[in-house]
């Protein structure tokens, strides 16, 4: 149903709420206009910068191939999660809300951990009464991370019930639990460096190699003609070894062309996106 048109003092309104009185949306309030709408005309208005930038928007970044590859091996081979991939940064620019809807619409993630935030916290009565028996007796000096694991519940969880039940655990204790969880993310950040460091190494024999190839092929009377990669410059040759080959279907046929940049710089750029353009965008739901 379409709603009816907006008037000027009802723009004005909109206007003098959002750049005069900074409202946030719940607050905005048009006689007659649903949040939806005013949501819209707040954007068109942005858009349009009558707003000057009270209101800058949400940029919506979509997800490239690279992306959802490594987000595919983050979770399917590592088993991390999202919390994880965020505090760890190993997607940049990613919040753990967008990795977490990310993996959600692909069916990525682990089914245990998916399983139990959909159990989260629905306890039946007499699970509950056996739960709190555990914290005050055999659990009273578990660290709460543990326990968490044991009944399937966030560690959070676990503190709420220990506040709840007067049996936070002392500072020493706390202090164990934290320590556990500082050595999970030194092992987490080792991983990263290693994974980074592979990746240097990986690079650094593939450019020897390809300065061999290079070499051999500038001796050979058939030799491709030169392609200077317009990311790093160095002189490689035209040929499938140094450059990735796009086709492209038209009417006319297949058309092949090589790729601006030299496989070595698309692979980085690949696998920080942040540094060049996105390789292709891809819709964000599949
Ligand atoms: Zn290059």
């Amino acid at each position: 149903m379409p709603g009816s048109r907006w008037t000027t003092p009802q723009i004005e309104s909109l206007v003098d709420q959002i750049v005069h009185l900074s409202k946030p949306l719940p607050q905005i309030d048009i006689p007659g206009k649903t949040r939806a709408a005013i949501n819209n005309q707040r954007k068109r208005l942005q858009r349009a910068g009558v707003l000057n930038g009270s209101f800058a928007g949400r940029e919506v970044r979509p997800w490239t191939f690279p992306e959802l590859k490594r987000l595919t091996a983050f979770t399917a081979e590592y088993g991390f999660s999202a919390s994880f991939i965020a505090q760890m940064g190993l997607l940049p620019g990613r919040t753990k809300d967008s990795v977490s809807k990310m993996m959600g619409r692909h069916g990525l993630g682990n089914p245990a951990i998916k399983e139990r935030a959909r159990q989260a916290c629905r306890f039946d009565p007499p699970r509950r009464a056996e739960f709190q028996r555990f914290l005050l007796g055999e659990g009273r000096s578990l660290p709460s991370i543990v326990i968490a694991r044991k009944w399937g519940l966030a560690q959070k969880t676990v503190t709420a019930y220990r506040r709840s039940l007067g049996i936070q655990l002392s500072w020493r204790e706390a202090r164990s639990s934290d320590e556990y969880r500082r050595q999970q993310n030194k092992r987490a950040a080792a991983f990263v460096a290693h994974t980074r460091e592979r990746w240097r190494q990986w690079r650094e024999r593939k450019k020897a190699a390809w300065e061999k190839l290079r070499q051999q092929l500038s001796q050979r009377p058939d030799c491709p003609p030169a392609r200077v990669c317009q990311a790093c410059g160095e002189p490689w040759y035209a040929a499938r070894e140094f450059f990735h080959v796009r086709t492209r279907r038209s009417p006319a046929g297949v058309k092949t062309s090589y790729c601006r940049i030299c496989r070595l710089c698309r692979a980085e750029r690949r696998r920080s996106p942040a540094t060049g353009p996105a390789c292709r965008a891809i819709a964000a739901h599949a």
